[in-house]
């Protein structure tokens, strides 16, 4: 049985900590496109240099590029049991895409946890991420901190805080998630797929409710 798993909240509700923890949890592929441009922009690939473009301002990569870029990654045999989605869809161009890459091949999106969090805690906590630039794991300087200030706890690299996380542009993109991204609410909502949770709590505490809302939504 396949399993696709679209987590879905505005930037820094948590969906890149909770996807790291949940997706050893399940056994899934963790298929984040912000880390699938980050990555070509390192490599300076086509693709990275023109997400870079988009991503420095705040704004978002265009539909065809993005969509098209899941659609290979997808396709790649660690995502045969199906994946744990994050930071896509955002528009409700590319969630029509994604329902119509899985039906073909007679797949469907099982559960779309929102984690919900307003704006002030959203601004206080892209302010204070860092990450590692080898693991990709994520920290936050008084939420969730490392051992060693500035130190990834796992493998020792230095930490680094992501251009785009600066005050500006972390207002642009949360306009951007209320205008793009967050008519997807309603979408998955109506399709019966949506489950709600408080992103405020701690991070545990959103690890047992996004496990119990996806346990439910295979029962
Ligand atoms: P997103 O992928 O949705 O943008 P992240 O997972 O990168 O969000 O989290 C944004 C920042 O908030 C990180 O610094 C992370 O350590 C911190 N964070 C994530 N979840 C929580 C939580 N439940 N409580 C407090 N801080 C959190
Ligand atoms: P966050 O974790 O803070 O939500 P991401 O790492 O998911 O941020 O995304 C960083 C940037 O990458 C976005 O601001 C946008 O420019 C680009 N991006 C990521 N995912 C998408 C997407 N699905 N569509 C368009 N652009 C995207």
């Amino acid at each position: 049985m396949t399993k696709f798993i679209v987590l879905l909240g505005p930037p820094g509700a948590g969906k890149g900590t909770q996807a790291q923890i949940i997706s050893k949890t399940l056994d899934l592929a963790h298929v984040s496109s912000g880390d699938i441009f980050r990555e070509n922009l390192k490599n300076q690939t086509d693709l990275g240099k023109l997400a870079q473009t988009f991503m420095d301002r705040g704004a978002l990569v265009p539909d065809d590029v993005t969509i098209a870029m899941i659609q290979e990654r997808l396709g790649r045999p660690d995502c045969n049991n199906g994946a744990l989605l994050d930071g896509f869809p955002r528009t409700p161009t590319q969630a029509k895409a994604l329902d119509d890459m899985l039906s073909e091949n007679k797949q469907n999106i099982e559960c779309v946890p929102y984690i919900n969090v307003p704006g002030e805690v959203l601004v206080e906590r892209l302010g204070g991420r860092w990450t590692c630039p080898t693991c990709g794991f994520v920290y936050h300087e008084k939420f969730n901190p490392p051992i060693n200030a500035g130190i990834c706890d796992k493998d020792r690299s230095e930490l680094y805080q992501r251009v785009d996380d600066k005050a500006d542009t972390v207002k642009k993109r949360i306009d951007v998630y209320w205008e793009q991204t967050s008519p997807l609410i309603e979408y998955y909502r109506e399709n019966g797929t949506l489950a709600e949770i408080d992103g405020t709590q701690a991070i545990e505490i959103v690890t047992s409710q996004l496990l119990e809302a996806i346990q439910r939504s295979n029962s």
